[in-house]
């Protein structure tokens, strides 16, 4: 199905050299949403934290990726929406728009949390007004974290990403430098890079 959501994911991609899905958006499957974080090993390394809404996983490339320390505040840069199919994907990038190497660091579903004076807000609603809270529920990445829009730096695309302090919160762990490997496949980029 063709979708105008995904032209710029298609427009980044002409003429690379990818094995990466095509720009088709989905109904999802019906039952929770999912989420995903890559990690995308590329001319600079970082976090790619994707969200299904409405049939595309919203994204933002965060470049020290997500802390589970709620103290800690991460610049998530909105890039452009991809392919639900994305969320199951790993490989390498020849060349072109992000070429390096693509692991699925974390993947689950995630539960929408956000509200505003005490009623529920849809996702789409929240990721609009710049404010959106979600429970994960992945293997690295557990429950809730907090994205906010913020003009810092005077670039539209910036938002902050944070961990709520809750069940899932701790001021000691370090995914992003202890846990490399895949959890859908074990690997890590330095394995697809060697491929
Ligand atoms: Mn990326």
């Amino acid at each position: 199905m063709a979708d105008r959501r995904l032209d710029d994911y298609d427009r980044k991609r002409r003429g690379s050299r990818t094995d990466e899905p095509a720009g088709r958006s989905g109904s999802g499957s019906g039952a929770a949403p999912r989420f995903v974080t890559q990690r995308h090993d590329a001319s600079s390394l970082h976090f790619d934290l994707r969200l299904e809404i409405d049939g595309v996983l919203v994204s933002w490339a965060v470049p020290k990726g997500p802390s589970v320390d709620p103290s800690d505040k991460r610049l998530a840069h909105r890039t452009e929406d991809h392919p639900l199919d994305y969320a199951d994907y790993e490989g390498r990038i020849e060349e072109g728009y992000g070429a390096g190497t693509v692991i699925v660091w974390d993947t689950g579903t995630y539960e929408n949390l956000t509200e505003s004076d005490g009623e529920p807000v849809e996702a789409d609603e929240a990721l609009e007004r710049g404010h959106l809270k979600v429970d994960l529920h992945g293997d690295k990445l557990t429950g809730a974290f907090a994205l906010t829009h913020t003009t810092m730096g005077g670039d539209e695309a910036n938002w902050m990403l944070v961990k709520v302090d809750d069940h899932g919160a701790d001021r000691r762990r370090r995914p992003t430098s202890t846990q490399n490997e895949s959890v859908l496949s074990g690997r890590t980029n330095a394995d697809l890079e060697a491929k």
